[in-house]
């Protein structure tokens, strides 16, 4: 998984849809941040904005990079209310303007676009670092991003290390006195949370980092042409539902490695359903509950989802949910967790049905090594 990505309009058309999938699998998490030292609106106010923004007609006309974050930009202006409207605002349409009207953005210009983002907001926010909000992880995301292509690294390496950098720096505000904001009229009392703004600004550079995935991508696309042939009459009648498969592994990169390995030995060009949860929803490492359901019910498309897990909390979420009654047409699979994949996505793809799948990636478990 080290081939260069093109940072082209796909590119950030598929930041943008993870960047809607990550808000809305966390917004009640931002928004128990914001309750805890704000007023409990923050997951609600950048749900409304990303997901609208998704759909807004100003962001479709889009046919190129910069255009596209400037649209969304003014969108989330328009539309987030609070403060981080305008500031997120800030974000997008300052990464547009630097990206100018180029087809594909060279790395060097998106560590100044994002480099110049983080003065604008800081700008606007008359904040700085330690002051306990978003600038706490976007600039050290930018730092890193522009650190580790100094050092000749790749653009996903540089992403990925721009990823962990917020996800820190979002960790790091929880023991901050909060300096700007509505948190800031708490004082002291700011101190021991993690903000909102911080921990939403490091899900949206994962999300950034995540879009060099090409093979998670689509979904939206698929979902709009799926639908479209439904509203046609004169369509094709759909191609039967396929198995989905769900990948609920601790680490995000591990997850996205996976499915993209099986993606490339699927080898047509059109695989199974595959959603991830990996991760915590802020890049850190463990099982979030909330993405296995998001997940879930992404990769379904009737035909029933087949569950990889890697280990520890990753089986016990889910063997939880499923306990519960909570993932319908579900079966986790006792397999290992690479093998068990690629066998699933595999089957999958070929047309095997639920049962076709498990024992699939359930064989995958006795094949020996020695
Ligand atoms: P509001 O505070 O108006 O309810 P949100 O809850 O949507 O807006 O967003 C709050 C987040 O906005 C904070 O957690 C912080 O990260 C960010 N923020 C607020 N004021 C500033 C500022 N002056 N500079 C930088 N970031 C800020
Ligand atoms: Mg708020």
């Amino acid at each position: 998984m080290t081939t260069t990505v093109p940072l082209d309009f796909a590119f950030f058309r598929r930041f943008l849809d993870r960047a809607v999938e990550v808000v809305v699998a966390s917004a009640d998490r931002l928004t128990e941040l914001d309750a805890a030292i704000g007023d409990a609106d923050h997951g609600a106010n950048l749900k409304r904005g990303f997901t609208s923004a998704a759909e807004a007609e100003t962001v479709a006309a889009a046919s190129t990079p910069g255009a596209l974050l400037t649209a969304v930009g003014a969108h989330l202006t328009n539309t987030v209310g609070g403060a981080s409207g305008p500031l997120f605002g800030t974000v997008f349409r300052r990464m547009g303007k630097v990206l100018g009207e180029d087809a594909v953005v060279a790395p060097e210009a998106l560590g100044q676009a994002l480099a110049a983002a983080v003065r604008s907001v800081r700008r606007l926010g008359d904040s700085a670092p330690g002051d306990a909000t978003m600038v706490d992880a976007l600039q050290p995301a930018a730092d890193a991003f522009a650190a580790a292509l100094e050092e000749g690294g790749e653009v996903a390496e540089a992403l990925r290390a721009a990823a962990r950098a917020a996800s820190e720096g979002a960790e790091a505000t929880i023991p901050l006195r909060a300096r700007r904001g509505r948190a800031s009229y708490l004082g002291e009392r700011s101190v021991g949370h993690q903000d909102p703004g911080a921990a939403s600004s490091a899900l949206l550079v994962a999300a950034l980092s995540e879009a060099t995935y090409p093979e998670l991508a689509p979904r939206r696309q698929e979902k709009e042409e799926a639908a479209g042939a439904d509203a046609s009459a004169d369509a094709p009648p759909p191609a039967p539902a396929r198995v989905g498969v769900v990948l609920v592994s601790h680490s995000r990169d591990l997850a996205a490695a996976t499915a993209g390995l099986a993606a490339a030995l699927v080898g047509t060009g059109d695989p199974a359903p595959v959603a991830l949860a990996g991760g915590l929803p802020d890049g850190g490492v463990g099982t979030s509950a909330e993405l296995v359901r998001a997940a879930v019910a992404e990769a379904g498309a009737g035909a029933g989802v087949v569950v990889l897990c890697d280990m520890g909390s990753a089986v016990l979420t889910v063997k939880s949910l499923l306990g519960e009654g909570e993932l319908a047409d579900t079966r986790l699979v006792d397999a290992p967790f690479v093998e068990g994949a690629v066998a699933a996505v595999v089957t999958a793809s070929a047309g095997g049905d639920l049962a076709a799948v498990l024992a699939a990636a359930e064989d995958a478990r006795t094949y020996r090594k020695l």
